[in-house]
């Protein structure tokens, strides 16, 4: 069994410097599996490392488990599951209330359409998300991983039909090893069966936000989805059963880098699972109500059994850790057999063990955090508040800069409009420029548009030769929903004329 290093700074050592330093009697007792390396370094700069072995590389079959925080992670999983399975059923306004539509290249949030010219905005979405992302991680440590992270959610998911199907823990193992006989496969084709079908499921939920949900899911179960859609439910399905079925921890362990930087946004405040190894040390087994000397872990191995990732939380803090909780259930659940108290194995932070909790309002850091977020999300409302619903892009003629018009005594220049509508309905617009009184529209402009549709609209603009006094003069053209005279874009542009300065 390979070993792996862990290096735990001194905040969040579970056998911190002091007590390695006690009787040799505990020191050898109290972590008989670890192997303790100090650095040779002067004492004062002395780095506790610790080697402990790496969790299992064999197929890791969980013991499941019951308790208030798992009920919690159960009951975060299912709302997080059911959102994203149904919002794509959502309507608004007759239409699907939120679509990817990559073939059309919108995206529809209810009223709104968000078009490529807008992904500054959802880039904000994204930047603002991570960083409350991080926020949480800096003072609750993972609980993404444990709690919402879609990754554990499947994998649970997946773990209760294998248990359903399978058995428990010690069935399941036994099964790895049995023959193939009848009874095994009938289990196994069963089990993937119900895998396969979720992962389906999962593949047509993803997909349900690129393409409309209800004649996608119907499509796909009727065998008669095109091949891009096909494609794609395969592609996530396969994705899905693969992660939650066969990768599970490897994902955590080896794939996500979340896991592998979320450690140095720790700090002693941070709440972390963690094993009190001062409370729980000397470990060892004895019966119910018996006297001992002993600490309160009773070496059930239970917190280690219903680790996702295969972990002992006991060594320590590790990066493997997605605070799910498990084992805090799983040692509570002894604590009470035996008629101690719970929370040997707890959230709680480094400063929180050695009574020196600081509530997070004392925190500079949570105060930075919070106002960065807070400016994050105002920025975010004002780009909101200023999108337009109307797209103008203003070309001139290149052929011609001007040319004398059919209108005595006037120049005229020749431009064409790209406007688009934005919205999700037909919207009337008017064309008006902005201009010394003597260049002006020869009519009225107004326009028609469909919805989403972009139009190029070709627009004359004339001058009066005899009160034009430049060569080149600024002009600026506004087109204004009529229904909304609010909604309105400008963009300026050049009138030329043979005029040389007066
Ligand atoms: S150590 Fe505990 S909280 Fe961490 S992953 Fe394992 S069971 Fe979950
Ligand atoms: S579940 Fe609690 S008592 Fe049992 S081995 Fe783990 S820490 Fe010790």
């Amino acid at each position: 069994m390979s070993n792996k290093t862990v290096f735990v700074p001194s905040h969040q050592d579970a056998y911190p410097t002091s007590e390695l330093a006690g009787s040799k009697e505990r020191e050898a007792q109290s972590i008989p599996q670890l192997h303790p390396i100090i650095a040779k370094q002067a004492p004062n700069q002395r780095i506790p490392v610790q080697l402990v072995d790496e969790p299992s590389q064999h197929k890791l079959h969980i013991r499941t488990q019951k308790g208030p925080l798992q009920r919690l992670r159960t009951s975060i999983n299912a709302f997080m599951i059911a959102l994203f399975a149904l919002v794509p059923f959502i309507q608004y306004n007759g239409r699907q209330a939120i679509l990817f539509d990559f073939a059309e290249q919108q995206f529809f949030i209810f009223g709104t359409t968000l078009w490529p010219q807008d992904f500054t905005l959802l880039a904000w979405v994204f930047i603002t998300a991570a960083f409350i992302l991080f926020f949480v991680t800096v003072f609750w440590g993972r609980v993404w991983c444990g709690y919402l992270c879609p990754q554990t959610s499947w994998s649970f998911i997946f773990i209760w039909f294998e248990t359903q199907i399978e058995g428990n823990k010690n069935k399941r193992h036994a099964l790895d090893k049995a023959p193939w006989t009848l009874k095994k496969l009938s289990k196994r084709f069963l089990k993937h069966l119900c895998w396969a079908l979720l992962a389906i499921t999962t593949g047509c939920a993803f997909v349900s936000y690129f393409v409309p949900a209800r004649e996608l899911y119907l499509s796909v179960w009727s065998l008669n989805a095109s091949i891009w859609v096909t494609f794609w439910v395969a592609f996530f399905a396969a994705c899905t059963y693969l992660n939650a079925g066969w990768m599970r921890e490897i994902m955590c362990l080896h794939c996500c880098p979340y896991a592998r930087f979320q450690s140095v946004m720790f700090d002693a405040n941070t709440k972390t699972v963690t094993y009190d190894s001062a409370r729980g040390e000397l470990r060892g087994p004895r019966k119910r109500k018996q006297d001992t000397d002993l600490g309160d872990c009773v070496d059930c191995n239970l917190c280690v059994d219903v680790c996702p990732t295969g972990i002992d939380i006991r060594h320590g803090l590790q990066y493997e850790c997605i605070s799910c909780g498990a084992c805090i259930d799983a040692c509570n659940q002894t604590m009470d057999k035996f008629g101690y108290a719970p929370g040997l194995i707890r959230y709680t932070s480094e400063n929180a063990r050695q009574s020196q909790a600081k509530s997070i309002w004392d925190s500079g850091r949570f105060a930075a955090y919070g106002c960065a977020i807070i400016i994050m999300l105002i920025i975010m409302s004002i780009d909101i508040l200023n999108r337009e619903d109307i797209q103008l892009n203003v070309l001139r003629d290149r052929q011609e800069l001007y040319r004398d018009s059919d209108i005595q005594g006037h120049y005229e220049n020749t431009y064409l409009l790209k406007i688009r509508n934005k919205t999700q309905q037909a919207t009337r617009y008017r064309v008006t420029i902005e201009s010394p009184s003597y260049l002006y529209l020869p009519r009225k402009a107004e326009i028609s548009i469909a919805a989403g549709e972009q139009i190029h609209y070709p627009i004359t603009v004339l001058g009066n030769k005899s009160k034009i006094e430049q060569r080149q003069i600024s002009i600026r053209f506004l087109v204004t929903d009529l229904n909304n005279p609010g909604q309105r874009v400008s963009q300026q542009s050049n009138f030329f004329s043979a005029t040389t300065m007066r």
